[in-house]
């Protein structure tokens, strides 16, 4: 059996790696290393795909979700909903831009923001909503988007880790995920679900004043170059990411496919483990397992990860500790604030290998030992 591992890029790039090699060394060939062709040619390819006007690349995740703060105009003392259970980047830039994180619970099924907290952490001087869509499923976003419209805020959608994942509003509408705010973000970390070579992330909008914005924000706040307009920052992708990125793209639906495959198989073979609870996917969305996350009942979670790791599975906590809990955010403590449910979570949840490369040999094995755990 091949060893097994959280996120095996190495076998996903011997499978490509003919048109990866020949991407890249043709951006080498033409030395256009910043801003080279390839880059426009992905953003519009990627833009095709998600049926959104414009897709304006960046230099990662982190840098996205911030230069969608400095588009949108928001000013220090802002606040700013999001959600307690996700990656520290959603929250970082926040603070970093001196506006108020204002953190919100979850739901316990899907680990997504809970609307009813939304709506009761709403005051004057909140501008933004920023749902997370975690672990590759959508929060709720028609409630969020209603939400902004009665409350006339912006909604920044952290796509990281959901690209590529649909939701169907009521109507029978499908967008994808990233397209349904005003700017939707992502990155492309390498084990993300389209992940490039290195750092490398992108905003997405329908609206073309804020499409300028954001590409002038990303380049040094300037249009003509040594003219710079407003206050910006360097964040751009890599032409060889972005080459990269155009080799990956044509493949997200087959990886998305082959991810739910994987969890599919996790969930059969888990169904009837009375401590386990496999993850529920909600009704308007569609999943893409960029984790596969289980929670583990009864106090087991952490002797049963020590059991993997024993037998060789890897096995990650996402996330051990809520952002209302992090030194970093000690002084946005709120003390009105509770957080039950990401506080249960942090002590019960268990991400299991998850990538586009696993075969029935590893899944048998990592479900054989789950099992095995349990009887
Ligand atoms: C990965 C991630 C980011 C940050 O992306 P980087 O490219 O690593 O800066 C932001 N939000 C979430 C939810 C993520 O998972």
């Amino acid at each position: 059996m091949r060893p097994i591992s959280m996120v095996d890029l190495k076998s996903q790039y011997t499978n490509i790696k003919q048109d990866i090699d020949s991407a890249i060394s043709s951006v080498i060939d033409n030395t256009g290393f910043i801003r080279g062709k390839e880059v426009k040619e992905f953003e519009k390819e990627l833009a095709d795909y998600l049926n959104i006007k414009h897709v304006i690349s960046c230099g990662n995740g982190t840098d996205a979700l911030q230069i969608a703060m400095m588009a949108l105009g928001l000013q220090p003392g802002d606040e700013v909903i999001t959600t307690n259970f996700t990656f520290i980047a959603t929250v970082e830039v926040i603070a970093l831009l001196k506006l108020k994180p204002v953190l919100v619970d979850v739901y316990h099924d899907t680990y997504n923001i809970n609307i009813e907290e939304v709506k009761k952490a709403i005051t004057p001087k909140t501008k933004a909503i920023v749902p997370v869509h975690l672990f590759g499923q959508s929060a709720y976003m028609e409630q969020i988007m209603q939400i902004a419209d009665e409350h006339n805020l912006y909604v920044i959608e952290d796509n990281a880790q959901a690209i590529g994942a649909d939701y169907t509003f009521t109507d029978g509408t499908v967008k994808k995920t990233g397209t349904i705010g005003h700017i939707g973000c992502t990155s492309f970390f390498p084990s993300k679900n389209l992940g490039c070579y290195g750092d490398g992330g992108a905003l997405f909008t329908n609206d073309d004043v804020l499409a300028e914005k954001i590409s002038v924000i990303t380049n040094h706040g300037s249009k003509v170059k040594y003219y710079h307009d407003v206050i910006g920052v360097n964040s751009r992708l890599d032409t060889l990411q972005a080459a990269i990125l155009k080799v990956k793209l044509p493949l997200l639906d087959n990886y998305c496919n082959a991810r739910r495959q994987a969890a599919e198989f996790y969930n059969t073979a888990f169904a009837k483990i009375e401590e386990l609870q496999t993850p529920e996917t909600a009704p308007f969305t569609t999943h893409v397992f960029h984790q596969y996350t289980l929670k583990v009942k009864n106090g087991k979670r952490d002797i049963l990860k020590q059991w993997l790791n024993d037998n060789n599975i890897p096995a990650m906590i996402y996330y051990p500790v809520p952002l209302h809990l992090q030194k970093a955010f000690a002084e946005y403590k709120d003390s009105s604030k509770n957080y039950p449910v990401t506080e249960k979570l942090s002590e019960q949840v268990l991400s299991l290998p998850m990538h586009t490369e696993l075969d029935n040999e590893q899944l048998h094995y990592i479900t054989g030992k789950v099992t095995e755990f349990f009887e």
